[in-house]
């Protein structure tokens, strides 16, 4: 048996993973102590249980434990590498470069630079969402410090070639940074093979908890240096100030643990399910387009845009399903998804889309419960359309005279 409703977001977030759950619980009551307190034992099993997820959070990604600054989220992340980059090397340029895709968490923190006297050139994006190499190459200035590009995207899953721009930014001694916490955990990731310099991810996009987060920044080769956000403490080597959540930490560590060992086989499945997915709809519905990259992809991601139906109708004929569209709601009206917008995707069949984010505790059976569900949902929805009627007769709707506006 099925259980209703069925959970198909995982791009938004992720349930935690109760392994994860158990590893945190100690930390709670029993082993409650402060990381920073150095004159007894609980200060020392907490900065002993820290250090242990320092480790598996750095495996994952081919760093060195010392190289993992602990946040609150990517969200926190993002901004400590993008203003804290601007901040410390604002001497040698006031340049950066990010796309037009990036999530807020990265775009936003470019704007405010960008009040505050910094350049930023937004590069643009082909219609599977990959920025140009030429393109970026071609950005780059003596005044360029910065380099900050999405390693996998949340809403459409394309993956950009991390490994290039890695290698453009050393050739031209530009800092990198990749918000890869859609790629983290999914697809393999490796700081030095990708020649990143800051990394950002978060625990609850990878079946731990929320409100934990690292920002990976390189030690050597080069040393890259950090203006802090918060002023405190000096936890984590200056860079961010604040008691440690231990806990939280504890939990992102297991996570990572877990996402390294088990990802080729979870990868495997998951691509598996997201195709039978896709074929499962195309296979059985007319006028249904992927947005993305057909195999430059997250595993787990699929996005489709339905034509002749209409967004909301479809949410609500789907509710069993809990799913993103591409609409978001910003205060009063319905806006297309930026990011399909940057695609070349127009308002309708962005308002029209739908990303499904399967994940470790997405079933086959589910799978095949939301092909069925979907496909009854449009045919619904179509059955009611005039236009899908207009276009059934043949009739080239791109020449009808519409009247009264
Ligand atoms: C979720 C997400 C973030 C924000 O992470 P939080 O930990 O929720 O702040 C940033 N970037 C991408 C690509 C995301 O998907």
């Amino acid at each position: 048996m099925i259980s209703l409703p069925i959970y198909m977001d995982n791009n938004s977030t992720t349930r935690c993973d109760p392994r994860v759950v158990e590893s945190m619980l100690p930390y709670f009551v029993e082993q409650y102590g402060n990381a920073a307190s150095r004159n007894h034992s609980f200060g020392w099993q907490a900065e002993e249980a820290v250090e242990n997820a320092r480790e598996q959070i750095g495996s994952l990604i081919g760093s060195s434990p010392k190289e993992i600054i602990l946040t609150s989220g990517a969200t926190e992340s993002n901004n400590l590498a993008i203003k804290g980059v601007a901040g410390m090397y604002r001497k040698k340029g006031n340049h950066i470069i990010t796309c037009v895709t990036e999530h807020k968490a990265v775009l936003d923190p470019c704007k405010r630079l960008e009040r505050d006297g910094f350049a930023v050139t937004t590069l643009p994006v082909d219609s599977y969402g990959l920025i140009d190499l030429n393109e970026l190459e071609s950005a780059i200035t003596d005044k360029t410090i910065l380099v900050s590009i999405m390693m996998a995207n949340n809403e459409i899953g394309t993956l950009q070639p991390a490994a290039e721009i890695g290698q453009i930014c050393k050739r031209k001694g530009v800092l990198f940074h990749t918000d890869a916490v859609q790629a983290a955990g999914k697809i393999p990731v490796d700081v030095e093979a990708m020649g990143i310099d800051l990394l950002s991810l978060t625990a609850h996009k990878l079946y731990g908890p929320k409100g934990t987060g690292a920002l990976y920044v390189r030690r050597k080769d080069p040393r890259v240096r950090l203006d802090a956000m918060l002023d405190g403490g000096g936890h984590e080597r200056g860079m961010r100030s604040g008691t440690i959540a231990v806990p939280g930490v504890v939990g992102l560590g297991t996570a990572c643990a877990i996402a390294r060992k088990e990802l080729p086989v979870e990868s495997n499945r998951l691509h598996e399910l997201r195709n039978r997915l896709h074929e499962g709809i195309s296979s059985r519905l007319d006028h249904v387009s992927l947005n993305g990259h057909p195999t430059r992809r997250l595993p787990g991601n699929l996005n489709l845009s339905f034509g002749f139906v209409e967004g909301e109708g479809l949410m609500m004929g789907i509710k069993d399903v809990a799913v993103s569209s591409g609409s978001a709601c910003t205060s009063a009206s319905l806006e297309p998804s930026y990011v399909l917008k940057a695609l070349g995707v127009g308002d309708e069949l962005a308002h029209s889309s739908i990303r499904f984010g399967l994940g470790r505790f997405t079933t086959q059976e589910e799978v095949d419960y939301v092909i069925n569900d979907v496909v009854r949902a449009v045919n619904h929805l179509r059955d009611m359309s005039p236009l899908y009627e207009m276009h059934r007769a043949g009739i080239d709707l791109s020449t009808v005279q519409w009247t009264g506006h």
